[in-house]
């Protein structure tokens, strides 16, 4: 099968996309025919050394496809079904292996509506997105939370997210364009990232935001920090603009007893009780018109390289697809 292939850490080009051998499928695991693919910062964070990883590596956890083959006691799934998930197995490839348990069926009813294109966009931002607005933080009906990057992947989602359970979302965005898109997915305001710690004060009388969801780390953290209001929650999950270097917690105090937490998706999936109630949601959530997925640029999987660029040079918004 063809694959994308990472030979070393560095750059874009230090993807290939090269002949390989077939995936093996094992006790208790799925091969997957891939549809689509998605992709996510993480993996620009794994190919260019950030994250630890073994190479030579094929990317991806994200995809949608069709079971080709079902490993030894796996009885939930037949060969034909339509799937999605978001911990695959190196799903930059044509056919890729995911553990049976961390698949899920595409609903009959949203066989129209989740296209291959549109159920590759929506496992792991859409889990993410459902975790940060459930779990990761408390916020209350009517209270005001900040979203950095609010025309992203996860921004256009939590948003969304956020916003159906009553909360006041305002974001940061780059470009006119992508902040209109923000407003669009309901953000009640969105700004540039000059100058958003004083727009976030003005627009809740002076007392800052009660959260702050912020995966774009470097650039922003220690606005975002001065951005939150007594007792508020910092909640850094992503450093799209560089990791952050090491802080004072004694900030945390003079802020104004502030909390951080820095969560990853992983251990909020942590049994298949969690994971079906956080697909099941989102899934009604498409169904019922209140959650938009939005693909913002597609790829050739060949191509894997100019998608790494496009994501990590601020030119994409939603979500980014590669095609096999
Ligand atoms: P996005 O689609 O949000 O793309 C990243 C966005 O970050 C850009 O479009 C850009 O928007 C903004 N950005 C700000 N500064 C920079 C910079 N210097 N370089 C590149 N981008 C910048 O990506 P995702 O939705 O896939 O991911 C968003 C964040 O969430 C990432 O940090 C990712 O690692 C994290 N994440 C964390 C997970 C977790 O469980 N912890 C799971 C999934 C994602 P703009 O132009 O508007 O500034």
């Amino acid at each position: 099968m063809r694959a994308i292939i990472a030979g070393a850490a560095g750059g874009p080009e230090v993807l290939q996309y090269t002949e390989t051998g077939d995936a093996q499928v094992g006790p208790g695991e799925l091969l997957v025919e891939t549809s689509a693919i998605g992709v996510n910062f993480i993996e620009t964070y794994q190919r260019s050394g950030l994250y630890p990883v073994g190479f030579p590596f094929i990317p991806g956890a994200e995809a949608s496809g069709r079971v080709l083959a079902v490993g030894e006691g796996v009885s939930a799934f037949d060969v034909g079904d339509r799937i999605v998930t978001a911990e695959g197995r190196a799903t930059y490839a044509e056919r890729f292996i995911v553990a049976a348990i961390a698949a899920v069926k595409v609903p009959d009813s949203l066989e129209e509506i989740l296209t291959d294109e549109a159920a590759a966009a929506l496992p792991l931002q859409g889990l993410t997105s459902h975790y940060l607005a459930t779990s990761a933080a408390q916020s209350l009906e009517g209270e005001t939370v900040l979203v950095h990057a609010g025309a992203g992947g996860v921004g256009l989602l939590l948003t969304q997210l956020l916003t159906a359970r009553g909360i006041h979302v305002i974001t940061t965005a780059s470009t006119p364009e992508k902040r209109e898109l923000s407003v669009a997915a309901g953000a009640v305001e969105s700004f540039a990232y000059e100058g958003f710690r004083e727009r976030a004060r003005e627009l809740t009388d002076g007392e800052g935001v009660a959260v702050v969801y912020d995966g774009v780390g470097k650039d922003t953290f220690d606005e975002s920090l001065a951005t939150l209001r007594v007792r508020g929650q910092m909640v850094l999950f992503g450093g799209a603009s560089g990791p952050v270097p090491p802080f004072d917690p004694q900030r945390l105090n003079a802020g104004g007893s502030l909390s951080i937490t820095r969560p990853t998706l992983v251990h909020f999936l942590q049994t298949p009780g969690e994971r079906a109630w956080r697909y099941g949601e989102l899934f009604a959530g498409i169904e019922a018109g209140v959650l938009k997925l939005r693909v913002g640029k597609t790829f050739a999987l060949a191509e894997a390289a100019a998608a790494h660029r496009a994501l990590e040079g601020r030119e994409t918004t939603g979500k980014v697809v590669l095609f096999p």
